[in-house]
């Protein structure tokens, strides 16, 4: 697999941020009863995913930024695209677009997490196959 150069983009293919090329998560987000699942390790450059004990309860307050999102979205669109329908349908629109990216929002808020808290950067070092050397010879 060729490794990305951009942390913005490994980021956003929910790659490892120190070798942009392990999979945050083990499955696809749509097997809905096993799209949290992270493996403990990348299984490229063998980084701990969990750095601490506890570390994505702050991905609470991403995956918070993301819901008020949908609901800013989701109240507008509906105001502009059903004419300021009743308050059930802004209830059944906003709970409907919270639940369909819920799978993407917990997954981009620990990816969010891991790559601004996590104290990990990008070392292009680790792209090299497994079992390979890591260090870099002068
Ligand atoms: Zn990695």
């Amino acid at each position: 697999m060729k490794p990305i150069d951009s942390s913005t983009w490994a980021l956003l293919d929910l790659r490892c941020p120190r070798c942009h090329q392990g999979k945050l998560f083990s499955y696809p987000a749509y097997y809905l009863n096993k799209y949290t699942i992270m493996p403990e390790h990348c299984p490229v450059c063998d980084l701990a995913y969990e750095p601490e004990p506890g570390f994505y309860w702050g991905a609470m307050f991403v995956s918070y930024a993301f819901s008020v999102a949908c609901f800013i979205v989701g109240g507008v669109g509906t105001y502009y695209l059903l004419h300021d329908p009743s308050v059930w349908v802004y209830v059944l629109v906003v709970t409907g677009l919270v639940l369909l990216t819920a799978p993407a929002t917990f997954r981009y808020s620990r990816a969010i997490m891991l790559y601004l808290f996590g104290g990990v950067e990008y070392e292009p070092r680790y792209n090299a196959p497994r079992g390979a050397p890591k260090h870099v010879v002068k």
